[in-house]
């Protein structure tokens, strides 16, 4: 049985002080999710990860919005997994769309921090899916079987059994666009296919998420798809209120 998983991505918003304000506020709804056996989570920047883990229950789940792969070095303005895990952060999210468009951020790099993150017990939370063009080519499995593969490749299923893929088909990704609760369960299901295929019955185990342009007033319908197990939030992370009704909406 796979448990609901909520996890908000905050991208670069947020000050430290609002971050703050927002674990505070959290913390009574942590508690309901919990009691409802659903795990929720909050990705702040590099600078609001300890404020959050301090201030949030600590049932909720606190990940970084990336990393790198080598332990130190001259790397400047990068973030390595012992700081992270010195915080006591455990999750983080590897590939997100923005950062592949933007931060050349390859499945091969992709591949790298996920083994990384794996050698030091933490959880990746892996993003993949297609751009529009892509889509609409119906290319959207070749894209997506690619990045799971390659995103993925060389490790066991020991290894990947905790692990937690996002598909995000860039296309709905803060644009109000959605794909429709089919598509997200037809990929989610494709997504389910490809790790048995690489790895087995430990499949049925790994959680997959939607995301995109994901809100309080459609998350009910991804999540009552058989192979959607949760959702990654963007917009609709970043309020209090509008994150609480999200996990009311899914209990
Ligand atoms: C995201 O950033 O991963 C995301 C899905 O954003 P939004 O919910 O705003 O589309």
């Amino acid at each position: 049985m796979r448990r609901k998983l909520l996890v908000g991505n905050w991208k670069m918003n947020k000050l430290n002080s609002e971050a703050k304000e927002f674990a505070i506020a959290s913390v009574p709804f942590a508690a309901l999710a919990k009691k409802n056996n659903i795990d929720i989570g909050v990705c702040p920047t590099y600078l609001s990860l300890a404020t959050v883990k301090e201030f949030a229950s600590k049932d909720m789940i606190v990940g970084a919005q990336n990393c790198h792969f080598k332990e130190s070095g001259a790397f400047t303005g990068e973030i390595s997994i012992p700081m992270l895990k010195e915080l006591g952060i455990d999750w983080c999210l590897i590939g997100h769309s923005e950062r592949r468009t933007y931060d050349n951020e390859t499945n091969e790099k992709c591949n790298l921090k996920i083994k990384a993150l794996i050698a030091n017990d933490m959880v990746p939370l892996y993003c993949v899916g297609e751009t529009l063009a892509e889509f609409e080519a119906g290319d959207t499995k070749k894209v997506v079987g690619a990045q799971v593969r390659e995103g993925l490749a060389d490790l066991t299923s020991e290894q990947v059994k905790d692990l937690v893929v996002a598909y995000e088909p860039v296309w709905s990704i803060g644009t109000g666009k959605n794909a429709s609760s089919q598509i997200a369960q037809d990929i989610c299901s494709f997504i389910r296919e490809t790790l048995r295929d690489m790895f087995g019955d430990v499949a049925d185990g790994i959680r997959i998420l939607y995301g995109g342009s994901v809100k309080p007033v459609n998350v009910k319908e991804y999540l009552s798809c058989p192979d959607v197990d949760g959702a990654l939030v963007g917009g609709a992370s970043l309020k209090i209120d509008s994150f609480e009704e999200l996990v009311r909406n899914i209990l």
